[in-house]
């Protein structure tokens, strides 16, 4: 027997729970139609609703995803996909657009020899990248609180197959397969983009010196970074501070070339903080 038309019968509703909403019934509750403006304050409802009175009790729900959906026989509504496919670092991608490491990803080879075609369900290429800049942001955070970071409120929907946070072993295997070139090529764009809005519509407070051929002025400052104490991370990178290279840490060295006025990051050049078998 279908359980449609759903019959209007009150459940209990608590925080946190999903309601799917079929997408042509997501409506304007605005006289005579009108599509929500930036300047109006007021939720989508659903089509079919009767009347919503001021005092009325009303289940607000914030949209997680749109997917499609897959039924079960007894009814249950769950979601197609994974939380892969719809997660974003939200206002990070704003400018750049969310396609853009969307567009990296579909580029980047995977080392076959560190994941499998079937396990692009749990960690897509995009998600993985994604990972690795929200890292950099929660650097104390374990791989799996990262991705159930990035995840957030999709991990909250039934989807058809069950999804949890991949382990930090199936991380490290994805960022190894992934290696270095997607985010190198991420860095450019980033970096790049800063470097021709200054070019094109200059910078309020830029510094430029000379008058005939003026030039913009950048600041440089060699910085030390601390990575992991492996044995191969000290042999790459080498320590500072003892001339027998048994500092505490190894360190990358880096050389930050920022806008003098608004700081902007044009180029970060970088390298072990210790050529071996040369030194001063
Ligand atoms: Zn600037």
């Amino acid at each position: 027997m279908s359980s449609y038309p759903v019959p209007s019968c009150a459940v209990p509703v608590c925080a946190g729970m999903m309601i799917a909403v079929p997408l042509e019934l997501a409506s304007s509750p605005l006289k005579s139609g009108r599509d929500l403006g930036d300047a109006d304050r007021s939720a989508l409802v659903v089509g079919g609703t009767e009347r919503i009175r001021t005092g009325g009790a009303v289940v607000f729900c914030k949209v997680v995803a749109v997917a499609k959906a897959q039924v079960k026989r007894d009814g249950q509504v769950r979601a197609k996909g994974s939380p892969v496919h719809h997660a974003t670092l939200g206002p990070l991608e704003d400018r750049p657009g969310t396609g853009v490491i969307g567009g990296i990803a579909g580029r980047a080879p995977l080392g076959a020899r560190f994941v499998k075609g079937q396990r692009e369900r749990l960690l897509a290429r995009a998600f993985m990248i994604r990972v690795i800049v929200l890292m950099t942001l929660m650097p104390a955070a374990r791989p799996g609180d990262v991705i159930a970071a990035l995840a957030g409120d999709l991990a909250l929907v039934p989807w058809a197959r069950p999804w949890r946070p991949a382990s930090g072993r199936a991380a490290g295997d994805w960022r190894n397969a992934l290696g270095p070139v997607p985010l190198e090529e991420l860095r450019d764009l980033v970096l790049g983009s800063a470097w021709r809005e200054h070019r094109d519509q200059g910078c309020p407070g830029a510094v430029t010196i000379g008058t005939r051929r003026p030039l913009k002025a950048g600041s440089l400052d060699g910085t030390l970074l601390r990575v992991p104490d492996t044995p191969a991370n000290r042999a790459f990178f080498g320590t500072v501070g003892t001339g027998d290279d048994s500092g505490p840490y190894p360190c990358l060295r880096a050389l930050p070339l920022t806008c003098c006025s608004c700081r902007a990051l044009f180029a970060m050049p970088h390298g072990p903080a210790v050529i071996h078998g040369f030194r001063s």
